[in-house]
């Protein structure tokens, strides 16, 4: 087995996994990931190499394609693929967590069946949308709206910073269906690029985190039926809260950075006793 930095006992099936994620992202991607910074660009045959390797769906049943392993294997999976290329890592991260696990925790057994094999199998790209320009951290101010119709609902307003945004076939959008009603008032829309009236910047060129395609995301007037809410109206906030997943995730990258800075301390300890020899 690989000798990760720190050794748990993660038991023989998550062992085998970091395995043969480690040996992809280490022969597959590392190799790349200079060139993924330089030129800005997710490589896009990624996304199926990843699916048939079964990493798209590591926590998805296998009636829907995946794997039916623990969050705790799709971190390790996270955690190896951000070794070779952190930029990866996010976008990986987007995907199979935010929007695949996110359609697998809280789907109706109609949306895990229309939506989860293409994901899973790398042949779409997933996304999650929350964010706007003012509202980051404080999500419960977002502005997107969802009015109601007869037969459906009407979003209208814009999405900052989406990873996976520019490529994106399906993404969970979250708007604002009663904005009298705080964190009750928002709702999950399952939203297919296709739809009339929804468009995306061209990618961002940020700072970091290069190849992690980042986007805006614009709704004009785009019509989404009944059929694509995702749980239930004004269950939006309760999704992130709710899940263990959105917990799990946000605290593996503060392992990241624990294990990182030990292996850096390490090293940086090993050289002070070697140049005191
Ligand atoms: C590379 C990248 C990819 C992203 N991908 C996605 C995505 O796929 N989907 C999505 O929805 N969003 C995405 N985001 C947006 C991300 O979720 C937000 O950047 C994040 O929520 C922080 O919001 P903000 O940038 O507005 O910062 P702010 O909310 O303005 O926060 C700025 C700083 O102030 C601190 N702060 C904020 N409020 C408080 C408070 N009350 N008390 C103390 N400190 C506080 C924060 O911790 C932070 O350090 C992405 C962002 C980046 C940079």
């Amino acid at each position: 087995m690989f000798n990760a930095t720190l050794r748990f006992d993660l038991g023989d099936d998550t062992n085998a996994l970091r395995d043969l994620v480690h040996d992809w992202a280490q022969t597959r991607v590392r190799p790349m990931a200079q060139q993924i910074d330089a030129d800005n660009l997710f490589p896009a045959e990624l996304w199926s190499e990843m699916g048939a390797l079964g990493l798209l769906g590591v926590t998805v049943p296998a009636e829907f394609g995946g794997a039916g392993m623990s969050y705790l294997a799709h971190t390790v999976a996270v955690e190896e693929i951000a070794r070779a290329s952190a930029s990866v890592a996010l976008s990986y991260g987007a995907h199979s967590n935010l929007c695949v696990n996110q359609i697998n925790l809280n789907g109706s057994p109609a949306q895990k069946q229309a939506f989860l094999p293409k994901l899973v199998s790398g042949d779409h790209v997933g996304a999650l949308a929350m964010s706007e320009a003012g509202a980051g951290s404080d999500v419960v101010s977002i502005s997107l709206r969802a009015d109601k119709r007869n037969d459906h609902y009407r979003l209208n307003g814009n999405k900052y910073w989406i990873t996976n945004g520019p490529g994106a076939q399906t993404l969970i959008v979250y708007a604002k269906t009663d904005p009298d009603a705080g964190a009750k008032g928002i709702t999950a829309f399952l939203i297919d690029k296709d739809m009339a009236g929804f468009s995306t910047s061209p990618h961002f060129d940020k700072l970091g985190m290069h190849g992690s395609n980042t986007a805006e995301l614009i709704f004009d007037d785009v019509a989404v039926p009944f059929d694509n809410v995702l749980g239930a109206e004004g269950r939006g906030a309760g999704f992130l809260a709710d899940a263990p997943v959105a917990r799990i995730f946000r605290d593996a990258k503060l392992m990241e950075i624990g294990a990182g800075t030990s292996e850096i301390r390490r090293m940086l300890i090993g050289r002070e006793m070697m140049g005191a020899m």
